[in-house]
């Protein structure tokens, strides 16, 4: 046995919820602890710990990737009130990704984790497309109010410097609702960066899309920013490299990235990034678990996670002593990718080079072995050798690791 690989600095670890908690201490046991001397810094998101630390520990975990500024993150519960009654838990928390997203600010970028051996629903589509989700603001930050009687509301905006400026709704008929949400310059200009630095890395167009005929004031600036700092700061790298930057209307864009062949990156405001995030994922690959989910903010902090929720069904089917089929190929990315970033940033080959041959492993399990879990069985062409639980999954693919890294 060759000694591990050392790694100088820790990478932030955020534990979860539910059968996504026990795929993610089967990975570190049997595919990242024996070949990897792990450095964490670790912090248990599960939702009791949550509840306990009334949510520090989730602010904690976030301050500690600014420190560190690389972290991964298992999938949490948000609690609804039907969580609060299963845990008994203090208050509905807030989501832990909203929460970290609003501190590190960053960007979300969602890639298929594309096999041979599923065939696109979309069948123009042959290259990836990335969906950018710009994660602040908009409703995830917004305000609302629920009214019973004919009536108006304004918006006031008043300056630290004491400006005021005012606009109002149409006048109110009757009972309704109304919400208010709001963004940032310094947020947005962060998310263009983030896309056009994420396009040249990986040589791939940009395409950016809102509403800026309706929204005139609000998308209208989004707009605004992503010509601006193209112009001044990308235009060049982009036509030396040969790709492009396309703005198009929301409508329009949803329609041509059904009629395109794949191959660029989609700048998503926040609603439009959770909802085509999942649109794209669902029509490449067919499954959440097969998909990578990677955050970048402007100040280089990076957060890489599975795409997916807890998978509750699957664990309460596991407490009963089931032997289950969860997918965990999307922990095991959230894992490569993280160490992956790491090892760039500390300049340690090994370590770049071990996550990319457990992801090759992965790759390998699926496409060649034909081994794999029932929700890539369910949408993979035949044939198919044979379905199998998480376990097994997971032992097919340290038997591929060990002959990728020869041991
Ligand atoms: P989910 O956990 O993503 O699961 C929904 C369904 O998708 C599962 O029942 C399963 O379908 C399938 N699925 C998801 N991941 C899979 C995997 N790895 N392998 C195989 N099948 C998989 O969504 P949810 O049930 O709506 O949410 C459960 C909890 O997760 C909630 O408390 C929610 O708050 C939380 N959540 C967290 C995050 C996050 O932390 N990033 C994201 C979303 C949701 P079948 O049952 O049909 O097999
Ligand atoms: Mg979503």
């Amino acid at each position: 046995m060759k000694s591990k690989i050392s790694m100088d600095k820790p990478v932030v670890e955020m534990d979860g919820d539910e059968m996504t908690r026990v795929l993610w201490a089967w990975v570190k046991e049997k595919l990242l602890m024996p070949y990897v001397d792990l450095k964490t810094e670790y912090y248990d998101l599960h939702v009791l710990n949550r509840d306990k630390t009334n949510d520090q520990v989730t602010f904690q975990a976030a301050e500690a990737v600014k420190k560190w500024g690389v972290g991964v993150k298992c999938a949490t519960i948000t609690p609804n009130a039907e969580r609060v009654k299963e845990f008994n838990l203090k208050k509905e928390w807030p989501s832990p990704n909203g929460t970290i997203r609003k501190i590190l600010d960053g960007t979300v970028f969602r890639a298929p984790i594309t096999v041979k051996s599923i065939q696109p629903a979309v069948r123009f589509w042959k290259k990836p497309i990335v969906v950018a989700r710009h994660a602040f603001g908009d409703i995830y930050d917004g305000i609302g109010i629920r009214f019973e009687e004919p009536g108006s509301a304004e918006i006031v905006y008043k300056s630290e410097k004491g400006n005021e400026k005012k606009v109002s709704y149409p006048k109110f008929s009757g009972p309704g609702v109304l919400q208010g949400v709001y963004n940032l310059d310094k947020s947005i200009e962060g998310f263009a960066r983030a896309t056009f630095k994420y396009a040249i890395m990986n040589k791939m167009d940009l395409w950016f899309a809102t509403k800026d005929t309706i929204s005139k004031v609000y998308d209208a600036r989004f707009k605004e920013i992503f010509n601006t700092i193209f112009e001044k700061e990308f235009k060049e790298e982009f036509k030396k490299l040969n790709i492009n930057y396309n703005y198009y209307l929301i409508d329009d864009a949803v329609a041509r990235v059904v009629r395109s062949e794949g191959g660029f990156v989609w700048a998503c405001k926040n609603y439009d990034g959770d909802v085509f995030s999942d649109f794209v994922s669902t029509a490449y690959v067919g499954t959440l678990a097969l998909m990578t989910s990677e955050l970048f903010s402007p100040e280089g902090y990076y957060l890489s996670e599975a795409a997916h929720g807890t998978v509750q069904r699957h664990y309460y089917r596991y407490l009963k002593g089931e032997k289950v089929s969860t997918n965990p190929t999307a922990l095991i990315y959230a894992w490569t990718r993280g160490l992956k970033r790491r090892g760039e940033i500390d300049g340690n080959k090994d370590l770049v080079n071990f996550s990319l041959k457990l992801e090759e492993a992965v790759i390998k399990t699926i496409e060649d072995d034909r081994i794999m879990t029932q929700d890539v069985a369910n949408l993979a062409e035949p044939p198919i050798k044979a379905v199998v639980t998480s376990e097994e999954f997971i032992d097919a693919i340290k038997k591929n690791l060990e002959k990728l890294l020869k041991l």
